[in-house]
């Protein structure tokens, strides 16, 4: 994605704004500035812009705006956003039984819909980089990753899709319906090959590729080992669902005498290039073992509480060390899809569990942010508002009717209604303005959307 990668030129100035950097000391100010130059921040401090910039294309007076790093979702399934609405009431096991046959008829042309849609939810919602677990490929769905990796371009969003699979059918004693899986060496190739063609290591890139088998319920141990071997000669980072339910842990015990952590362990599954979704079953030695060896975890609160999986053990998690970001999850089990809320859900959630003190604002704004940038294996590049990073940030209206005379700017963005987006800069281009998309007619994607649910609900009856 040449366009998007390419440093924009000239200065954005933003001034009169209260920051929060989310850098190493939580620094932040109260009125401060943000200069832009090409795709990095140039510089970020209290007060007014420095005297004297030249080329200066745009200058924003951010008064009654909270500037914060633009928000990392570590897990997601965009081909979900057009099966939303369905299994209501079930648990894990349930609902994905009861739509894998919906989810083996999807093609290419639907899952560039339902990235369209996906990513529209999560950039008003403040989110910048994002990954996705693709991990159903029907034999004639077509070029599924090469769709929403065109979408995300399209968009100007960051992107770290990963190539997911599956291939441990009912008939194996998987979860799975066998028209979903593919077989081993199939989805290995498949793998290689996107990695080859679209994963780019560079600094500033907008596009990785990770290696992402689905879950210990839907994938042989071959797969597991095969891809850990496969990334780690390729050097891309590994993805998986952990820990999610108790159903699954019970899975594991018994197909493999060991629970998750200890299955995905004995496979080369723990490692600082891995990040699993959820992990809500941890015990204490699996969150040491976590902590010890880096393993980063996708912390997905709205979703755990739509499947009642569970609420994952995130305080504990931070204190042993282990690194830990948001995820939405697909939309199929959390329909808003929007990221800014699960600032508010991680906070809630954590402290029905562990009391007041169990998560500040500021740690779930960090969760949002950094951590999901060291989930993601981006810390350097993303993830605070720090000289020499990429300009990827977000800019929240905190002064109007749902936020004014909130006495913490911080507290209006995680603890109150949704904030209105003002602006939204990736890689120093703006992406989304006064609460909207910039590249695209959204009421174009609505009608994309719309089109591809109706085909796959013909498909399906
Ligand atoms: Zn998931």
């Amino acid at each position: 994605m040449p366009g998007n990668k390419l440093a924009p030129t000239g200065r954005i100035v933003i001034e009169n704004c209260a920051i929060a950097t989310v850098d190493a000391h939580d620094t932040e100010y109260a009125s401060g500035h943000v200069v832009v130059a090409g795709n990095r921040l140039e510089s970020v401090g209290a007060g007014a812009a420095p005297t004297g910039l030249a080329h200066v294309a745009r200058r924003i007076d951010g008064t009654g705006h909270l500037v914060t790093p633009g928000l990392v979702n570590t897990h997601h399934h965009f081909y979900q956003w057009i099966t939303r609405g369905l299994a209501q009431e079930c648990d894990l096991f349930d609902w994905l039984v009861t739509l894998y046959p919906t989810w083996a008829r999807i093609d290419d042309e639907m899952c560039y819909a339902a990235a369209q849609g996906s990513a529209a939810a999560l950039l008003r919602s403040g989110c910048t980089t994002t990954a996705d677990h693709a991990y159903v490929f029907p034999k004639d769905g077509g070029d599924i990753l090469g769709a929403e990796i065109r979408a995300l371009d399209e968009l100007g969003m960051r992107f770290q899709p990963t190539r997911g699979s599956m291939d441990l059918g009912e008939s194996r004693g998987g979860l799975p319906p066998d028209a979903c899986v593919e077989d081993t060496d199939t989805a290995l190739a498949a793998t290689s090959e996107a990695i080859d063609r679209w994963h780019d290591a560079s600094f500033d890139a907008m596009l990785r590729i990770t290696a992402a088998p689905c879950s210990p319920f839907s994938v042989t141990p071959e797969l597991l080992r095969g891809a850990a071997d496969l990334a780690r000669a390729k050097g891309v980072r590994l993805h998986t669902h952990g820990s999610e339910t108790v159903e699954e842990d019970a899975f594991c015990r018994e197909r493999f005498g060991m629970g998750p952590t200890d299955y995905l362990e004995s496979l080369g599954w723990l490692g600082e290039d891995v990040w699993m979704a959820h992990c809500v079953h941890l015990n204490d030695s699996d969150i040491a073992r976590f902590a010890a060896t880096g393993t980063g975890v996708a912390h997905c609160p709205s979703s755990n509480a739509r499947l009642a999986a569970g609420i994952a053990r995130v305080p504990d998690m931070l204190r042993a060390g282990v690194p830990v970001g948001l995820g939405v999850d697909g939309t199929a089990s959390n329909e808003s899809g929007e990221l800014g809320t699960e600032l508010r859900n991680a906070l809630l959630i954590a402290r029905l569990r562990g009391g007041p003190k169990a998560m500040t604002a500021r740690r779930s704004l960090r969760l949002g942010t950094m951590g999901g940038a060291q989930v993601l294996g981006r810390d350097r590049e993303i993830g605070s508002l720090e000289p020499g990073k990429l300009a990827d940030l977000a800019m929240w209206r905190v002064d109007d009717v749902l936020h004014s005379g909130i006495a913490d700017p911080i507290a209006a963005l995680v603890l109150g209604a949704p904030s209105p987006l003002t602006l939204l800069l990736v890689n120093g281009r703006e992406v989304v303005e006064q609460g909207h998309l910039s590249r695209i007619d959204e009421n174009l994607i609505a009608r994309n959307v719309a089109t591809a649910a109706t085909r796959l609900r013909a498909r399906t009856t």
